[in-house]
């Protein structure tokens, strides 16, 4: 199958050789050591089938797969209602996964209930309105999180003997004894009582607490973040030939969570004052600050942010993203930056996914990717940018309709019902503007078929009346002009035409589709390697065969 006006060219300098299709998905994994986060065909969908209706699933996320490296910031783009903030949602947990996979440094945390995962990972959300309870003051808003997961929970380290038995006492409650993880102590010295109550944190992050034992006064030192110092921890050794160390921390719970409020508050740029106030006393950017601390209150490593600026004059928008950059530099945060806003994406984000009707369309490197998208998607999103520093410089490349229901999504490429850069069939040599006419026209009757006829259309069906046929006619009329069809297309559009007056949408919209279906239709494309493999584009027009996107827009839309 070729493009008829196009074969003969194949690439982007005419040589196809820089689109190196490939069929298989060629990851820049590779390129980037070992994934923090992995997703692989990622399908959440919703089910809302009632005794009433029989309606299908709602795909929203169908089929993702793709990484997300350690301290990077991975854009997330696409219209209203493609699935993105349900994908978001779906990685922290917020949703649940129909099927496909989540891994962590390769375990898998797909169905959310991980206790590690959760406090490595939080969300920021767009609205700060609608996600901070108005009923809290900011303070309690800030340690619910840490109320929630039992925070704070101590790991104790002794360092400067073989073995050590390690007790702990004080307010610090509920947990176990951690085995010593001092530079001579080893996990076989691990040592501990059943109701000792120093505990222990995530072992990657290194202890908490570390007590040096040498022939002196013990000297403790705490890790950088706790709100702590070596002065509120009281530590008594009973030595011996496997010395006994007594752990106690002199703040209570409920002091350690207020100073980490108070701590995170001032990380995003509020002061100890703010605590007890309520979100409604803030304004929107300072609302979206809170929503930052409470997000970053378990130590994160990866951050879910669901459109954070978008609901902020565009002043403010530029100060909360300057934050979440200077926090993501102090902290080493992995970030999923979910946002329609291109220019905000292109700003922030190290690689961008463009996803489409619940699926990644095109991934790469964000500039490589606004500099010569490859998907037809991309480009009419960047077409739509003024000075989006795109090589586009086109008209706007406005898209035809809206996108299909992610109930019934096309059985082809899912981009395939708005596509300007659509592959043709070789045979019926026909002009642009026609194929486009019958593109819509089946979208007319595909749109038909989904929806719920009326009691009195449903009645005339059944008798072999034609339903509806004013509508149809002038659908007909309003794509093809008044003038005569060409006669390639005439007697199928009669017989489709036919169909639908019968009652019949889906059999009208595939006659258009078995007489004038592309490749486009009938294959949904894999994700090609393309670029210097560090990209992505599930678009067929990657194939050498074929002309590439931007050339294909250029010739149609100019
Ligand atoms: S495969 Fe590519 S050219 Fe074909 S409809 Fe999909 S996006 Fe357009």
């Amino acid at each position: 199958m070729s493009d008829p006006a196009t074969s003969a060219a194949a690439g982007r300098d005419g040589t196809g050789d820089d689109r190196d299709a490939v069929a298989t998905r060629n990851h820049p994994a590779a390129a980037r050591g070992d994934p923090l986060v992995s997703v692989r065909d990622l399908r959440t969908y919703y089910d809302e089938r009632t005794v009433l209706s029989r309606s299908p699933p709602v795909k929203a996320v169908d089929g993702v797969s793709l990484d997300l490296f350690e301290g990077e910031t991975l854009g997330l783009v696409g219209e209203s209602g493609c699935g993105k903030t349900t994908f978001g949602r779906t990685l922290v947990g917020l949703e649940d996964a129909t099927g496909g996979t989540v891994e962590v440094e390769g375990r898998d945390v797909t169905d959310g209930g991980d206790a590690d995962w959760q406090r490595r990972v939080g969300m920021v959300f767009q609205d700060p309105d609608e996600s901070l309870n108005d009923r809290q003051t900011v303070g309690q808003i800030v340690r619910e999180p840490l109320e929630a997961q039992g925070w704070p929970r101590l790991s104790v380290a002794v360092e400067g003997v073989p073995e050590a038995t390690v007790s702990g006492s004080g307010p610090v409650v509920g947990g176990r004894v951690e085995r010593g993880v001092g530079a001579t102590a080893d996990a076989g010295s691990s040592t501990g009582t059943a109701d000792a109550q120093t505990v222990t944190g995530d072992p990657e992050d290194g202890p908490d607490l570390t007590v040096s034992l040498g022939r002196g006064t013990p000297e403790v030192s705490v890790r950088e973040r706790l709100p702590l110092t070596a002065d509120d921890v009281t530590v008594s050794v009973d030595r011996g030939e496997r010395p006994t160390v007594s752990v106690r921390v002199e703040k209570s719970v409920a002091e350690l969570r207020r100073d980490r409020a108070e701590e995170l508050l001032a990380r995003v740029g509020l002061s100890e004052e703010h605590v007890r106030r309520y979100p409604h006393q803030f304004s929107g950017g300072q609302r979206q600050r809170v929503g930052i601390a409470r997000a970053l209150a378990l130590e994160p490593d990866f951050l879910v942010l669901d459109e954070p600026v978008s609901a902020l004059d565009v002043s403010v928008q530029a100060r909360i993203i300057n934050l979440l950059e200077e926090i993501q530099d102090d902290l080493g945060l992995t970030y999923l930056f979910i946002a329609h806003d291109l220019s905000v994406v292109r700003h922030i984000a190290d690689r961008v996914a463009v996803m489409y009707l619940g699926n990644v369309v095109e991934l790469g490197p964000t500039e490589s990717v606004f500099d010569d998208p490859r998907h037809p998607y991309t480009l009419s999103l960047l077409s739509a940018i003024p000075g989006s520093g795109s090589p586009w410089d086109g008209e706007r490349v406005t898209l035809r309709g809206t996108p299909p229901s992610p109930r019934d999504p096309p059985s082809g490429c899912p981009f395939a019902t708005r596509c300007p850069a659509k592959i043709r069939p070789d045979d019926p040599d026909l002009p642009e503007d026609t194929w486009r006419a019958l593109d819509e026209l089946r979208v007319v009757f595909r749109t038909r078929a989904r929806s719920e006829d009326s009691v009195v259309e449903r009645a005339r069906a059944l008798v072999g009346l034609p339903v509806d046929a004013e509508a149809i006619d002038d659908a007909v009329a309003d794509l093809f002009g008044d003038g005569d069809l060409p006669p390639a297309v005439a007697p199928v559009v009669d017989e489709a035409v036919a169909l639908a007056k019968g009652g019949d949408d889906r059999a009208a919209a595939d006659r258009l589709r078995e007489a004038f279906g592309s490749r486009c239709d009938d294959e949904a494309p894999d994700a090609y390697a393309t670029g210097d493999g560090d990209r992505e584009s599930r678009c067929l027009r990657c194939e050498d065969d074929y002309r590439g996107v931007a050339e294909t827009v250029a010739d149609r839309e100019r």
